[in-house]
């Protein structure tokens, strides 16, 4: 799963160079400027209901733009987004589609009754792909945070009660080694798991994160690895951490009726977060 989070970030930052607008306020300022002139214009019956429907159309338009250059083009990592903000993604990206949609829909019989050139409709077909391959991208985005989430789920299942089965793969698979995970321990974990697979070491949450803390969870000094326990991946990594004496939990989270997001939690089991904490202390030990 990881591969295709690195694929898709690694577009994501192509296309933000492509496609990142530079100055997104403006738009909006200018669009908001113009629907205020067209509303009185529209007052005294000097422009039609329709003008001023594509006027506001227009401010939405910006406003779902300036959405998505911070959610998805933006610095913001995917694990620090909150769930309302993953479905805004989602819904800024779909609503710029469904606009040119719609007014493409209402021009192709103008064009086919040789009112309107047909080159018009050119330029609305390149807009309605490039905002298509946009929702692509936000609902990809909206995926890889939705597995976050499950994860993180998956370890408050963990925190609220072993969920203690007698089948020869349990659900939850706890290993207390030592007791100690430190910083040497990750980048001697990483650097074998990197050698021995000659790919990225698929960590989807070091530390703490936005996720964890909205959860309530005290993730600091911990890390999540994107890797299913039973996977040779995995099943490599587990005996690793035996060898190493580093606790760590294999989550194979087949939690019926939850979307599965298996990974393995090396540190110890999260605490519940004080009040008083905060989401700061990102780091290991
Ligand atoms: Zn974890």
């Amino acid at each position: 799963m990881i591969v295709r989070q690195s694929f898709f970030f690694g577009w994501i930052l192509v296309l933000a160079a492509i496609h990142a607008p530079a100055q997104a306020l403006f738009p909006i300022q200018k669009a908001t400027e113009e629907l205020v002139r067209l509303r009185e214009l529209a007052q005294i019956g000097a422009i039609s209901r329709n003008r001023l429907e594509q006027a506001e159309d227009k401010l939405a338009d910006a406003r779902d733009e300036d959405s998505l250059r911070r959610l998805l083009y933006g610095s913001i990592g995917v694990e620090q987004l909150s769930e309302a903000q993953a479905s805004e993604l989602i819904a800024s990206a779909q609503r710029r589609v469904d606009r040119v949609a719609k007014r493409y829909a209402g021009q192709v019989g103008l064009v086919e009754q040789g009112v309107l050139p047909r080159s018009q409709m050119e330029e609305f077909e390149r807009q309605l792909a490039d905002r298509r391959l946009t929702l692509q991208l936000a609902e990809s985005r909206a995926r890889i945070f939705e597995d976050l989430l499950s994860m993180a789920k998956a370890e408050e299942i963990f925190e609220a009660g072993h969920p203690e089965d007698d089948s020869p793969k349990p659900l939850i698979e706890s290993f207390a080694g030592s007791g100690v995970f430190k910083e040497a321990h990750f980048k001697y974990v990483e650097a074998a798991y990197e050698k021995q697979f000659n790919k990225l070491f698929p960590v989807s949450a070091r530390g703490q994160s936005t996720l964890h803390t909205m959860l309530g969870f005290d993730h600091s000094g911990r890390v999540d690895v994107g890797v299913n326990p039973d996977d040779e991946e995995g099943q490599w990594l587990r005996s690793q951490l035996q060898t190493l004496r580093i606790p760590y939990i294999a989550l194979r989270a087949m939690i019926p009726g939850k979307s599965t997001a298996p990974h393995i939690h090396i540190g110890l089991p999260s605490n519940r977060l004080k009040s008083a904490d905060t989401a700061s202390g990102g780091g290991l030990n």
